[in-house]
């Protein structure tokens, strides 16, 4: 049975909330490759509107095994935020690397006007927003994409790279076979062309495409130098914590580099290797047409993914409008919603009898 959700802004007491079992009706119901290009397209738009958010660098709460982030924007009109950890040894624990949730609400009255999972979803928009960054920095033509570390974001990534810019063939390599394994199960049934590779300088042969999507702690170096031929697009998702990398710093040198939000990718991607002054370009003025992408065949491309707050604000908008009409949510009694606004307590004292 269809609902309808509180409107921008919230007019009613209860807050739609998207549950994980909910997000997956949501997301088969058109499928992840059509949910996922949908999804770039409010990404692309608002990363288009650049000037009109709130931007700050999400605020992360250290510990030796991990991370916790708060992750907040807002235009004139909603505000949103995702709460999102990263803890690589979780997942020889038995749990995700990975896992979020987060609010939109309306700037006017500042009334939460959806909560959602957003484990999943946040894999949907990291893929999302690679692929999209891809459309515009893959050399022309692009067939094969290797991909490194084949944990819980790799599926995503590879059908979004097929969805937005054409990717049909697959080179694996995880230092766990049982990942390759899994990946390459999920994919070949989801009829893509799969080579298991059995190291990374295997993997990236032959691709022009290369994604690192590793977890670890540590200044790690997936790819070496010698590894990454001219005219290549590297995908680096996995360098997104302070003294987390993935990338031997020459590659970095002879990289365009292309980022989400500097001031944020400084801190956490790769770009940490780097003086404070080394050039990058960021993805809003390519977006816009104010900066070039890819130049020419021969450039190496780094699109340096950290992660930063407007994709989840589009995810979450899109989510908002997805859900309209339909039953992929709950209706959560979050809010007090006192008949007289000022007798909070009478409410309470009432609530009693
Ligand atoms: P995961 O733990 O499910 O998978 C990581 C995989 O990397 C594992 O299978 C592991 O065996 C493999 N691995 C570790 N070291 C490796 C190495 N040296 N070579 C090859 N494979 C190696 O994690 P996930 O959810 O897939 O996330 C992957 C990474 O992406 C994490 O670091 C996470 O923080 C990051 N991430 C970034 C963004 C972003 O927006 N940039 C978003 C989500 C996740």
């Amino acid at each position: 049975m269809s609902q309808s959700v509180s409107s921008f802004p919230s007019e009613l007491a209860f807050v739609p909330f998207v549950s994980v079992h909910d997000m997956m009706r949501l997301v088969n119901a058109s499928g992840p490759e059509v949910f996922m290009a949908d999804l770039a397209g409010y990404i692309e738009a608002d990363f288009k509107r650049w000037q009109e958010f709130d931007k700050t660098p999400r605020v992360a709460s250290h510990s030796p095994e991990g991370v916790i982030e708060l992750m907040p924007t807002a235009d004139a009109e909603n505000y949103g935020f995702k709460y999102v950890n990263g803890h690589p040894k979780n997942m020889r624990e038995g749990y995700q690397t990975v896992t979020a949730f987060g609010v939109l609400s309306s700037v006017a009255n500042g009334y939460p006007i959806l909560l959602t999972e957003m484990t999943v979803l946040t894999a949907l928009r990291t893929a999302a927003t690679s692929a999209l960054v891809g459309r515009y920095l893959c050399p022309e033509g692009s067939e094969v994409m290797a991909m490194i570390g084949n944990g819980a974001q790799c599926e995503f990534q590879a059908l979004a790279f097929r969805a937005i810019c054409g990717i049909n063939r697959l080179r694996l390599f995880d230092i766990d076979p049982a990942a390759t394994r899994k990946a390459a199960r999920n994919l070949t049934a989801q009829g893509f062309e799969v080579v298991a590779c059995e190291s990374a300088e295997v993997a990236v042969e032959g691709a022009q495409v290369v994604t690192t999507c590793t977890a670890d702690k540590q200044y790690a170096t997936i790819l070496t130098d010698n590894m990454v031929g001219t005219g290549v697009h590297l995908n680096a998702i996995g360098g997104d914590c302070p003294g987390k990398t993935e990338l031997h710093r020459d590659i970095l040198l002879r990289s365009d580099i292309f980022v989400e939000y500097t001031p944020q990718t400084r801190i956490e991607g790769e770009l940490q290797q780097l003086p404070e002054d080394h050039p990058v370009t960021e993805l809003w003025q390519v977006m816009r047409g104010e900066a070039t992408g890819r130049r020419d065949a021969r450039q190496v491309t780094l699109f340096d993914s950290v992660g930063f707050a407007i994709e989840d604000f589009s995810a979450l908008r899109f989510v908002h409008d997805r859900i309209q009409g339909s039953d992929y949510f709950e209706n959560l009694d979050l809010l007090a919603d006192p008949d007289d606004p000022r007798d909070l307590f009478g409410m309470l004292l009432r609530a009693k009898t």
